[in-house]
């Protein structure tokens, strides 16, 4: 659910007028730009070590530690669209293969109710 109506380009575009007004190019190569991804990925990862699930869920409901999260998985989110916006990487087309490519390694049928690749 995304109650929003923003799209992926608006918001690629935003964040590369962001960084345009920084000159921020000269850092952001593809290199660069992974490492960021991991670097926010593990910012996000952060916020649950040593949580028990129970935690977890209560991390995501209390609204200081939720806020946290929101900006952590905004900064990865902000990361991944500078690197399609700086290679012209189309995101939504690229979610929509790997989709699909997922739905020929997981058959719902083979897969429900456990998270292993049919294959394995
Ligand atoms: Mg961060």
């Amino acid at each position: 659910l995304i109650p929003s109506d923003v799209t992926l380009s608006q918001l690629e575009a935003e964040v590369r007028s962001f960084c345009e007004e920084r000159d921020w190019d000269r850092f952001h190569n593809a290199k660069d730009l992974s490492i960021g991804v991991a670097t926010e990925a593990s910012e996000l990862l952060q916020l649950f070590r040593f949580l028990s699930p129970e935690q977890v869920e209560a991390a995501i409901t209390e609204p200081t530690s939720r806020a946290s999260i929101e900006e952590e998985l905004a900064d990865v989110a902000i990361f991944l669209l500078r690197f399609t916006g700086r290679y012209q990487i189309d995101l939504a087309t690229a979610i929509r293969n790997k989709l699909a490519r997922n739905a020929t390694r997981y058959p719902a049928e083979r897969v429900r109710g456990n998270n292993r690749r049919a294959e394995d």
